[in-house]
């Protein structure tokens, strides 16, 4: 079998051979046409100059003779001796004249004319007489009426000159239109094969090429399923034998890999399931644990409260001890309870309207007396000019910036804390706002910077041991962030201080909301179904302002 490129040279090749072929024998036409032409032309000139010129003879002829008769008129019959010697020479030149032009009608009176000069030669006066005679009876009566016969027989010939000529121009026509129908036919024969040779090549490179192709691609693009021995066309020995082969040998790879990925993707799916189930397993163990834990912590801790209004001096600073460590204890549980219970997937943030700025506003109140006790300048900077509501989960935006402002104040010795609040982008429904809490503290280390929100990390080991802690809030706080589609950072130098931001998307409250959660709100069932919702610590109602 060809190989397409093969077919398609050898098809071109052809169809040029054949062009050239049918272009030569056009240019052969073309030459004869022209041939035909010109030869026709040729003949017509060559007919026309003959016919001019027996015309031109015939005038010759016919003044000559008119001359003639005028001379025999004038001279012959002039009376005058001397005259008619040279009268007598002009008449043998007539004669002879005469003879040549007519040679069968003067022949033989020439004959008589010679002989009867001969006779009379010595007798001038005899000759003038004859010839007068011969001249008065003959010029006038032979002559004339032998000129007119001459003239309709030159005409005659004339006029057959002129048929033969009009046939033979007519045969020559025919001839020629004989020769265009033979060519136009040829020329019709040759454009048909043309013609012919053009739409079979195409039909032979569709047929042999094109369409195999056309096939291969449906068969690829079907939805039917593909097997290697199922593939088309890969018995040929040509470009499209070759395609469908290497795309067998693709094929082959493919599904080989694909099972193996399958096999990876059951195995992941396996891990995975494996991975969630013991996830829920630790996060369960953890909850139940913590709430666990809880219950005994209280109890120590209102024991050691209770136990501190009786005893001595030294006996309470060891309780003191006692109470620190319970309070942290106590703080360590709640933070494992909550983040166990956001990696759980157990935490539904809440959707309803709410003034974030009065939010923030809320807790920089609440943690003014923290700051004045360490001795720190305690600042809210709200950017925002008009106060709105947004949909969203009040207390866990409140969580957020009471974790970071918390932290701001527990690592800082001296200086300020501020929360900063600023709108970076409003429009229509949506808002995007950020949240700096700026202190003049303790700073991080850089290389330290990008750990610091994983969970149970700390700046360093120190840490613990002056500011407590656990290594928790950070993590909380940033799992909430990204619940709520935000984003968490933190600049900070080492000895400086530090700013930790929150950039926030907001969903601007519309009317419907508010008058929709007036409506919950004033039914009972849907503030105890939220009541009960909300964690123990956070039972507070926060939308004074709705
Ligand atoms: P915790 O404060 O309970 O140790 P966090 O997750 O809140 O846990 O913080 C993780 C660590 O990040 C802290 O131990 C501290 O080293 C560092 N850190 C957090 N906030 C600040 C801050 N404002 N200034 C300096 N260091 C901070």
């Amino acid at each position: 079998m060809l190989r397409i490129s093969q077919k398609i040279i050898l098809s071109f090749a052809i169809l040029m051979v054949i062009s050239f072929l049918a272009m030569l024998y056009s240019t052969s036409q073309i030459k004869t046409i022209r041939d035909l032409s010109t030869g026709l032309a040729v003949e017509k000139e060559t007919l026309e100059g003959i016919r001019t010129n027996i015309e031109l003879r015939f005038t010759e002829y016919h003044l000559g003779t008119e001359s003639m008769l005028s001379i025999l008129d004038n001279g012959l019959l002039n009376d005058k001796y001397n005259n008619l010697r040279i009268t007598q020479a002009e008449i043998f030149a007539l004669l002879q004249k005469l003879e040549r032009k007519k040679p069968e009608i003067f022949s033989n009176l020439t004959i008589q004319i010679y002989q009867k000069l001969a006779a009379y030669s010595e007798n001038q006066e005899r000759l003038y007489k004859l010839v007068k005679n011969f001249a008065q009876m003959q010029a006038n009566d032979l002559f004339k009426n032998d000129l007119s016969p001459l003239g309709s027989m030159i005409n005659q010939d004339i006029q057959l000159i002129k048929t033969e000529t009009t046939i033979f121009f007519l045969k020559r026509e025919q001839e020629v239109e004989q020769n265009i129908q033979h060519i136009q036919m040829i020329s019709f024969t040759k454009v048909t094969v043309l013609l012919f040779a053009y739409v079979l090549t195409g039909f032979l490179l569709w047929n042999g090429s094109i369409l195999p192709i056309v096939n291969l691609t449906q068969y690829l693009k079907s939805n039917k399923e593909k097997a290697a021995d199922k593939v088309p066309f890969s018995e040929r020995n040509d470009e499209i034998g070759d395609f469908a082969r290497a795309y067998i040998d693709e094929l082959s790879e493919r599904v080989s890999a694909e099972e193996e990925l399958k096999a990876q993707a059951q195995q992941m799916e396996d891990f995975a399931k494996q991975a969630k189930e013991a996830n829920e397993a630790k996060s369960e163990f953890l909850a139940n644990m913590s709430h666990e834990l809880r219950t005994p912590l209280n109890a120590i801790k209102g024991m050691v409260e209770l136990l501190s209004l009786k005893l001595r001096g030294d006996q309470k600073d060891m309780l003191n001890i006692l109470q620190t460590s319970s309070d942290n204890l106590l703080k360590i549980v709640n933070d494992i309870l909550d983040l166990s219970k956001i990696e759980a997937g157990a935490v539904e943030l809440e959707n309803i309207p709410f003034n974030f700025q009065k939010e923030v506003e809320t807790v920089f109140e609440s943690l003014k007396p923290i700051a004045s006790k360490k001795d720190l300048d305690l600042f809210f900077h709200n950017k925002i000019d008009a106060p709105y509501y947004v949909l969203g989960d009040p207390l866990r935006f409140s969580r957020i910036i009471i974790n970071l402002t918390n932290n701001a104040i527990n690592y800082t010795r001296e200086g300020r804390v501020t929360i900063k609040l600023t709108e970076e982008q409003k429009a229509n429904e949506n808002a995007h706002i950020l949240i700096e809490v700026i202190d003049t503290g303790i700073g991080i280390d850089a290389d330290r910077v990008d750990q610091i929100f994983e969970k149970f990390v700390q700046e360093d080991g120190t840490t613990t041991r002056q500011y407590g802690g656990t290594g928790l809030g950070l993590a909380i706080t940033k799992e909430l962030v990204e619940l709520m589609g935000g984003q968490i950072g933190v600049r900070s130098r080492k000895g400086v201080g530090s700013t930790f931001w929150v950039k926030m998307p907001l969903t601007i409250a519309q009317e419907t909301d508010m008058k929709e959660f007036q409506e919950a709100k004033a039914s009972n069932a849907a503030n105890a179904a939220r009541a009960t919702a909300l964690p123990e610590d956070h039972k507070r109602i926060k939308l004074q302002d709705t």
